[in-house]
């Protein structure tokens, strides 16, 4: 499995050919992905026969396009049979993928279908590469009309909590960065407010975006709908997020997803603003994507944008965020779920 190798690892996987072999072999896997091992052109028939098999530690089980083709969907089955997703999106300045960093998800949160299924594995750290690997390859041959035929940008925020997978997930971020060149900055990820994981990667050397899932101000309320802010207190996240800021100088966004009757209160959207103009943070506000396993729905868009505006008249930075792929079950693991109901 050839991304399951470190790219380092590579000479020694080639065994007895010739050094410049691995060169040529790392281009193809990080710098100039294909789908296909036989559009790996410079290598020798016999070499490409061998490795065949072993270019993605996936293959494609659905693919799936919305918004008249500038939301790409896939569920990638890995070796071991498990599925996961990412989220191909198409704007005019960039290329964005959602990856999953996990198999299911152990933090339970109710509204969200990857939790309602539970925790299976981690992600190697090349199981997390090759989703960015596989949308250049696709996008290669299928871009995007107006679109950057690259991924500029990724997201942590399909399946999974990256931060309690930390380690592949900071080799994936190593890989992305030091061997296919993208910047830090076009990272993101995003954690259900993970402490310790978030601590640690104030020492990393990667300014990467951080995007913090709040949901709710009120202590009570969070843990009814993210179980995990029992062990890790709300007031330990917004900490945690803030000596963050002040380390990397990287503006935090407090991630809201608004569920009727839940969180959608005058007094939550001022407490959201508090905390947001305490810690210089941007909020995103996207309406809940109802999952098969839960009765919870999103507000009417009326009371959409009087949370939006009360958010405003408070102080807050703030950005609706467009729920794109709605049609194709995008929000987080619900393709899954679709393809194993059906
Ligand atoms: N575990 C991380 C990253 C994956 S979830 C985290 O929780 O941040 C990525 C984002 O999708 C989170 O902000 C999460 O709250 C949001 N999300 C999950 N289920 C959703 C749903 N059904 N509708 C809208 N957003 C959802
Ligand atoms: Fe896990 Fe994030 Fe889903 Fe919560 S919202 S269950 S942390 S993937």
């Amino acid at each position: 499995m050839l991304y399951l190798t470190d790219p380092e690892g590579l000479d020694e996987v080639l065994g007895d050919q010739p050094a410049y072999r691995a060169d040529q072999l790392r281009e193809w896997l990080y710098h100039t992905p294909v789908l296909t091992v036989d559009e790996m052109t410079n290598l020798p028939k016999e070499l490409r026969d061998a490795i065949r098999e072993d270019l993605w530690p996936f293959t494609v089980d659905v693919t799936q396009t919305a918004d008249r083709g500038r939301t790409i969907k896939w569920l990638f089955r890995c070796t071991d049979g498990s599925q996961i997703e990412s989220v191909l999106m198409g704007y005019s300045n960039r290329t964005t993928l959602c990856i999953s960093s996990q198999v299911g998800c152990a933090m339970g949160c109710t509204f969200c279908a990857t939790g309602q299924f539970g925790f299976d594995r981690h992600l190697d750290a090349g199981e997390i590469v090759a989703q960015v690997a596989y949308a250049n390859a696709y996008l290669a041959a299928n871009p995007i009309p107006r679109s950057p035929e690259r991924v500029t940008n990724v997201v942590f925020m399909g399946m999974g909590e990256p931060l309690a997978n930390y380690d592949n997930t900071i080799e994936s971020i190593r890989r992305m960065t030091d061997v296919m060149g993208m910047s830090a900055r076009s990272i993101t990820v995003s954690t259900v407010g993970f402490v310790p994981g978030m601590r640690k990667l104030i020492d990393e050397r990667w300014p990467v975006y951080l995007a913090v899932s709040l949901h709710s101000t009120i202590p009570s309320e969070r843990t009814k709908l993210v179980p995990i802010n029992a062990r890790y207190p709300i007031d330990d996240v917004i900490a945690a997020a803030s000596d963050y800021y002040a380390a990397k100088g990287r503006r935090i966004s407090l991630e809201w997803t608004l569920i009727a009757g839940e969180n959608d209160s005058e007094l939550e959207a001022e407490g959201l603003a508090r905390i947001a103009r305490q810690i210089h943070a941007h909020i995103n506000v996207i309406a809940l994507n109802p999952t098969p396993l839960s009765t919870d729905k999103p507000p009417d868009r009326d009371h959409v944008n009087r949370f939006i505006a009360t958010l405003k008249r408070h102080g807050a930075n703030v950005t609706l965020r467009d729920t794109r792929g709605q049609d194709i079950d995008a929000a987080c693991g619900q393709l899954r779920l679709r393809a194993e109901s059906s």
